[in-house]
């Protein structure tokens, strides 16, 4: 078989009748089919600009993004929307403003139900808090559950000319045999892309920096949660909800953090998490765990197993950027990929998607650059610009981490702190990220200093 070589003017169409789904195509991208790589003839494949690796949050928005700026983009992704992804489906306002800058329109009447601000339970005492007045972030979070959430994402970056490949799972990277760069990425069904940069966003498994030599680090937080779905009527709550200290039947103090939050169709998503600087971390049964806790909730609210839409399932939260460095050898990493989850209070999709739209901005950058020394200066800003935005603050997370994870600290906490309000608004722009970087109020100050004084993780 020879290389063909030629031009193929490739619509989004075409890209998606590869992986059976059907859109409206508003938009063209060039996409070079050919047969032979590196001078031995390989399957057929496709080449873009960039390859982005998983179509989550992350990889939606970078995908969005580079599209925006006129890059073919081919995003991969192994499973077939609408596909479910196990979340709490919370979005504090932080995740809002990623939403807005896709062009999500997160209206009410666009089926999304807000949130007002945080809802705590600890040391027996209960606190609304309203999510602070900003000029950077909104003052409303979001829910949807992620069944929805990820494909709403996946059509903007779509509809911004992004390629979308499902039913597409990569196996590894295909890389220079010289100079060990990737150069494109191989998948389960033996197609092969090509691209000068790949960005993966595959998640927390992280299969593509894991092919780079890339481990997940031990000296950073780790996190487990399990979630389940029930109907409730504290579907339109306009609070997220917090539990900072969870109780059996019998008042026992259990391990963990829960979360209740209203969907808004009928259904609740109650969920708990534990920090792997917990003693009970590793010889915990989730499922049970789940169980002791949600019988001490009233019954009206429904969270029992009758009630139940589907079973508890969980998954990790990778913190504090446990796999660095975020850019090797042409593969840049975003997400959870990158560990990029918040140590504070394990929010992710926010992390996810800004940290893509970063790295969509310096592969623009690369990209408008030579191969060679000038585009790889670029390239080897996007660590630094992590660094620079998150790294102080991810310290301080981690150190957050470590005392929390002695339940007396915790407890020592909830029942003093709980009971002073400024105390407590000051620690929800803490844990929550939110605070204006510049011209902000004293607690922004106190914040944003802390953050730049700590050493960057
Ligand atoms: C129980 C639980 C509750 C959580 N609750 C919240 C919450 O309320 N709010 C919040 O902000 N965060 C929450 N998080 C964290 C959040 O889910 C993640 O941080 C977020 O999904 C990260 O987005 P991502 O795009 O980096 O990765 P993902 O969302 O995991 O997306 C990765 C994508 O890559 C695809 N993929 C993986 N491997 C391959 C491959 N080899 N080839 C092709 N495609 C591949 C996957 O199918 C997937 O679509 C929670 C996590 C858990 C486990």
């Amino acid at each position: 078989m020879r290389a063909r070589g030629a031009l193929a003017l490739a619509s989004r169409e075409t890209a998606q009748g590869a992986s059976g789904a059907g859109a409206a195509v508003d938009s063209q991208a060039i996409v070079k089919d050919f047969t032979r790589v590196g001078g031995t003839v390989a399957a057929a494949g496709v080449e873009a600009d960039v390859i982005v690796v998983g179509a989550g949050p992350g990889g939606a928005a970078t995908a969005y993004h580079l599209a925006q700026s006129g890059r073919t983009v081919a995003l991969l992704e192994k499973a077939r929307f609408p596909r479910e992804k196990v979340c709490g489906d919370g979005l504090t306002p932080r995740a809002v403003t990623s939403l807005v800058a896709m062009g999500v329109d997160t209206r009410e009447e666009a089926g999304w139900i807000r949130n007002r601000g945080l809802r705590i339970y600890g040391g027996g005492v209960k606190l609304e808090l309203p999510w602070p007045e900003l000029a950077s972030y909104p003052d409303y979070g979001l829910v949807r559950p992620r069944l929805d959430l990820d494909h709403v994402l996946v059509r903007r970056a779509q509809g911004a000319g992004a390629l979308l490949y499902e039913d597409t799972a990569v196996t590894g990277p295909v890389l220079d045999e010289r100079t060990g760069r990737v150069l494109g990425v191989t998948t389960k069904d033996g197609r092969t892309f090509h691209a000068p940069l790949t960005v993966a966003c595959d998640g927390v498994s992280g299969r593509l920096g894991l092919a780079m030599g890339l481990a997940r680090r031990d000296d950073r937080p780790m996190g487990v949660a399990v979630r389940r779905y029930f109907t409730s009527p504290r579907t339109h709550d306009d609070h997220l909800e917090s539990w900072l200290e969870l109780t059996d039947s019998d008042g026992r103090l259990l391990p963990g953090y829960g979360w209740v939050f209203g969907l808004g169709d009928g259904t609740s998503n109650v969920g708990l998490g534990l920090l792997n600087t917990t003693a009970a971390f590793a010889n915990t049964d989730y499922r049970k765990l789940m169980c002791a806790w949600t019988a001490t909730m009233p019954r009206e609210w429904q969270f029992a197993e009758q009630h139940a839409t589907g079973p508890v399932r969980g998954g990790a939260l990778p913190m504090g950027f446990n796999r660095t460095p975020h850019y090797t050898r042409g593969l840049l990493l975003v997400g959870d990929a990158g560990g990029a989850v918040n140590p504070f209070n394990g929010e992710g999709i926010a992390y996810a998607m800004e940290s893509g739209q970063l790295a969509a901005e310096v592969v623009a950058q690369a990209l408008a650059r030579p191969e060679g020394d000038g585009r790889e200066r670029v390239l080897a800003s996007y660590p630094k610009r992590l660094q620079d935005t998150y790294g102080g603050y991810y310290t301080l997370g981690r150190l957050f981490v470590n005392l929390i994870g002695h339940p007396q600290v915790m407890q020592a906490a909830t029942r003093h702190g709980l009971k002073r309000p400024t105390l407590m608004r000051f620690t929800l722009k803490l844990l929550a990220n939110l605070t204006d970087p510049h011209h902000g109020d004293a607690m922004d100050r106190v914040i944003n200093a802390l953050s730049r004084l700590a050493p960057a993780a």
